[in-house]
């Protein structure tokens, strides 16, 4: 069978191993990875839907990391989910209302973003070898939140890597900064940016696209590398627990093999949802894709109308991480429905130069979008709390409201909602919402009382974070960020 190969979202005729993508990240003409096809990538219900997670997760990783021997495969499966998740399976599903809750937040960093991040850092490796890349793999990171503290945990003390964070000052939330100022290993640097998210993602892009500096740190034995979204090594992993929830379902007795679902999905720079779209692509019998967007409403205008305008204001919500207007990763979805990397291109430039691009929405039939209000998320998680004893996280709560709103369009058809973090990492706003009560109090503080009223545990890592020590604390302008890592790099050593 011929080869699996990636190309570029900006050149079809740029291809790739799937080792070569993810040692690279981002592709030198500014584009995506994707896969040049997914004909030859279909699975097998029948084979796939009483494998245990990981089990599943080698099967459904084998055949698009198909320069990858089985046993690479095996082995950086087995040793990320080997102890690191507070749960057998990893994953959790549970029916609230009348639907279902797919809980991803039990790994290391109560987030849904640990599912992918403590495996880039075992693929990252193999990849390394695989195309024997010599130099010191350096992982570059702009955050919203938690991508920064699941690829820190993930890339911690790994042998032969350097992970460089940088997030924006007061663009996440306390515990999230706490949570990455607080990291320990001697490979680790955690960055603060002025500015929000899109303007800390911009400039990270921008380095990876500043060939003079990529030769300068290669020089010195170092290549950049990216444990954010744009990294397809990111995406892969994400494909699993669309599966293993189906499959739940299926042996749950709710639906029979074959029969369709809905998936509701907080997004925003759209990585999540487009991994569950790549699961359709391969078989997954899914109804709708819901892309669940906060106030920052960007997708649901592109999705309802085909424009995407990114000249509009931005709101710092309650949803820090889908507080995001560029969403990286539609371009990849932006490719499979035209098939053309010069259409792309011009798209991207169009974006560029006039904050603007504009689509025949009927091109994307198989998604639905909505977006919820801040009070909309706040009343959702006493809601919930209140009707189940369940509490949820706003991030998650987006995406009950959102469920919700569609009820009407969504039919009888099961729906399952993405849980993508812990209640517990958010918790002034859950607390607010369960008691009514606005409070000042540190956040840290709120975690114990909130732990106190429902009797809802905490998840063991956010419980020692108040008397950890800050290991991290320099702040910089955008424009600084490069001289930073030429600092960390090379000025120190
Ligand atoms: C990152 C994140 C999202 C958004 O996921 P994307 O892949 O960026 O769309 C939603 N919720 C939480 C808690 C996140 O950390």
């Amino acid at each position: 069978m011929k080869k699996l190969e990636y190309i570029s979202t900006r050149d079809e005729n740029k291809k790739v191993t799937a080792s070569k993508a993810i040692v690279s990240g981002l592709s030198d003409d500014g584009g995506l990875f994707i896969p040049e096809s997914f004909e030859n990538i279909k699975f097998n219900l029948d084979e796939l839907y009483s494998l245990p997670y990981r089990e599943l997760t080698k099967s459904i990783l084998k055949p698009f990391l198909d320069d990858f021997s089985e046993e690479q495969i095996s082995l950086s499966v087995d040793e990320a989910y080997k102890d690191k998740f507070d749960i057998e399976e990893l994953v959790n599903i549970i029916p609230i209302n009348n639907s279902y809750l797919l809980e991803l937040w039990h790994g290391p960093t109560s987030a849904f973003k640990d599912m992918a991040l403590t495996l880039l850092p075992h693929l990252l490796t193999a990849s390394s070898k695989n195309i024997n890349e010599n130099n010191e793999i350096v992982i570059l990171t702009a955050t919203s939140g938690d991508t920064g503290k699941a690829a820190l945990e993930g890339f911690k003390d790994v042998d032969n890597t350097k992970i460089i964070v940088f997030y924006p000052k007061d663009g996440v939330s306390y515990a999230q900064e706490k949570q990455m100022v607080t990291t320990e290993g001697s490979n680790t640097s955690v960055i603060s940016v002025v500015g929000n998210f899109d303007d800390t993602q911009n400039a990270v892009k921008e380095i990876f696209n500043d060939q003079e500096f990529n030769n300068y740190l290669f020089e010195n034995g170092f290549k950049l590398s990216s444990a954010n979204s744009i990294n397809i090594g990111r995406l892969l992993p994400q494909i699993v627990y669309y599966y293993y929830s189906y499959f739940n379902l299926v042996n749950n007795g709710v639906i029979k093999l074959g029969e369709p679902v809905n998936f509701v999905v907080p997004s925003g720079n759209f990585g999540d949802i487009l991994a569950g779209y790549y699961a359709k692509l391969t078989g997954l019998p899914v109804n709708k894709l819901v892309c669940a967007s906060n106030k920052n409403n960007i997708l649901t205008d592109f999705f309802t109308t085909g424009e995407y305008n990114i000249d509009r204001e931005f709101f710092k919500t309650t949803s820090p991480s889908m507080d995001i207007l560029i969403s990286s990763n539609l371009e990849r979805l932006l490719y499979d429905k035209l098939k053309d990397s010069k259409a792309v291109e011009a798209l991207m430039k169009d974006l560029k130069e006039n904050n603007f691009f504009k689509l025949n929405p009927e091109l994307f039939k198989e998604f639905l979008a909505e977006y919820a209000t801040e009070d909309e998320v706040f009343n959702k998680i006493k809601e919930v709390y209140k009707s189940n004893n369940v509490l949820i996280d706003p991030h998650t709560s987006v995406g009950v409201v959102v469920k919700d709103k569609l009820e009407k369009e969504l039919g009888e058809i099961p729906t399952i909602i993405l849980s993508t973090a812990n209640p517990y990492k958010f918790p002034k706003t859950v607390y607010e919402s369960i008691t009514g009560n606005e409070s000042s109090e540190n956040e840290l503080d709120l975690q114990e009382k909130l732990e106190a009223i429902t009797g809802i545990k905490r998840p063991e890592p956010l419980k020692d974070l108040k008397n950890k020590k800050v290991n991290h604390s320099k702040n910089v302008t955008k424009e600084d960020m490069k001289n930073s890592i030429a600092e960390i790099l090379i000025e120190e050593k």
